[in-house]
Parts: C-alpha cells; sequence; structure tokens
C-alpha cells in the first residue's frame, strides 16, 4: 500500500472516467470469498476492508451501508465466517468483509493463523486504501481493535474507526468517549479518523460514506496505472 494524500474528492472526481465516479453502496453484491490471501481476486483497482471483533456491530453497519438487508449475512454462513467476502460495488471497486473473532472458541492455533492471512491482507493488498474498524462504543479498543492498528500503521494504511451502537449511549457520554478514543489514537496523526455510528437509527452514514467515497476514487490508482510502461507486460502472462 502507498501512502496518498488527501485530495479534494469532487476536485478529480473531474477527471475520472464515469464508471470510476463514486461507487453506489447499494448495488453492493457478493463476489467471492477467499480461505487465504493467496485466494484473493486480482488486486486491482479499489478496495476497501471492513473489520471488527465479532458482535462490533460490522454486518449491521454494512446492510445498513448497502441498504441490503441480507448482504452481509452472507459472511454469516457456515464455512464462510472465517473467510475474506468481497463485494463489488462497481468496475474495479470492491468492499471486503474481514473475519472477526469473538463468540467461537478457536483454537490458538487457528487464529495464529487467521492472524497471518489478515497481517498479509492488509500489508500486501496493493488495491486496498483503507480500513473501516468497528468497536462498539461502550468498550471501544479491544485487544483486536489495538492489533489491528498496530498492523494499519506498519503498512502505512489509512484507518476510519466507527464507535458502533451510538445509540446505546446518551449524547454527552457517546461523545466524551468518541474524545477520549481520538486523543488516545492521536499519535497515529492523520492515518487514523474516528467518528460515532449507530446503523440502528442511521447515524453517521454521511460521514462514512464521504471517507469510503474519497478512498474508493483515490486518483493514485489511475496515476500508478499510467506510470505503467506497456513495453512492461509480461507476453506469456498475457497470452
Ligand atoms: P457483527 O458480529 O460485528 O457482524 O455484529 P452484528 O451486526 O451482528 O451486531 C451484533 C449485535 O449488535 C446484534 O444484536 C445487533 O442487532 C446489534 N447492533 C448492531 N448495530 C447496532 C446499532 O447501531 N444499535 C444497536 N442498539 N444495536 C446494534
Amino acid at each position: 500500500m502507498q501512502m496518498t494524500t488527501t485530495t479534494n474528492c469532487e476536485d478529480y472526481e473531474k477527471n475520472l472516467p464515469p464508471e470510476q465516479a463514486r461507487p453506489d453502496y447499494r448495488r453492493a453484491e457478493f463476489l467471492t470469498s477467499a480461505a487465504k490471501f493467496s485466494q484473493c481476486p486480482p488486486d486491482e483497482g479499489w478496495e476497501v476492508a471492513f473489520a471488527g471483533r465479532s458482535n462490533a456491530g460490522k454486518s449491521s453497519a454494512i446492510n445498513s451501508l448497502t441498504q441490503q438487508k441480507k448482504l452481509a449475512r452472507t459472511s454469516r454462513t457456515p464455512g464462510r465466517t472465517q473467510l475474506i467476502n468481497f463485494f463489488t460495488l462497481g468496475p474495479e471497486q470492491r468492499l471486503v468483509d474481514l473475519p472477526g473473532y469473538g463468540y467461537a472458541k478457536v483454537p490458538k492455533a487457528v487464529k495464529d493463523a487467521w492472524n497471518r492471512q489478515l497481517e498479509a491482507y492488509l500489508s500486501e493488498r496493493q488495491s486496498l486504501r483503507g480500513l473501516v474498524l468497528l468497536s462498539d462504543v461502550r468498550h471501544p479498543l479491544t485487544d483486536f481493535d489495538q492489533q489491528m492498528l498496530r498492523w494499519a500503521e506498519q503498512a502505512t494504511m489509512p484507518v476510519h474507526m466507527l464507535l458502533t451502537k451510538s445509540d446505546k449511549l446518551k449524547r454527552g457520554p457517546a461523545k466524551s468517549t468518541l474524545l477520549t478514543v481520538r486523543a488516545k489514537l492521536s499519535h497515529l496523526g492523520e492515518l487514523v479518523s474516528v467518528q460515532l455510528f449507530s446503523a440502528l437509527k442511521h447515524e453517521g452514514h454521511k460521514e462514512l460514506i464521504a471517507v469510503l467515497d474519497r478512498w474508493l476514487t483515490d486518483q493514485s490508482v489511475l496515476e500508478d496505472l499510467m506510470d505503467e510502461d506497456p513495453m512492461d507486460e509480461d507476453p506469456i502472462e498475457k497470452a
């Protein structure tokens, strides 16, 4: 992942081909699942991943964002819970549902194996433009969150944190949790942003969509493509 500067979305959107316009999240469709990093679909275009300890509210957030009741349930299909699930939004734009741990008593060896896959995904996936990290507002910054933040920092991967189920707290305590979490993550500077989110009350959607839109139309992908020398293409691979 290469670091990109924050650019005004509207400015560069004018220069994007029409199919690379802001995604319509309601058009999300299940694409495929990967049991291992090596099974991910081609690493092209734009990708944003969602991660959270199980029960953090990830399925509810994805369903609410895409306005599809069943979409994230795909990830719940037995056998798919420990898979990386990919959803297409538009040409070359994908949402990715990363596995979380929690209620399932997963043996340590299995957890370790998964940790390696997640770390590989975060550090090596070129199309990954940012990570949405979901954490219950009533107990944020779990061990899982800290681990994801460490990997993201190592990979210089931008993180947008959703403090979920914000409706469970009154406005004052919710706001003060937001400020506390921001302060705790301030050492990460612009790499991390934090907001309150409620799938139930449909709060925080605009803020989330603004971040996703920016990541999923990140111009540097096009610049990378233009930089590619056609003579570099491997004729055997193309054949
Ligand atoms: P996941 O395991 O991270 O996918 O979590 P889910 O989306 O399944 O949510 C876990 C539980 O939290 C479920 O009982 C949801 O109904 C509940 N939940 C999720 N989002 C919200 C929210 O915004 N507000 C409230 N009050 N409950 C929520």
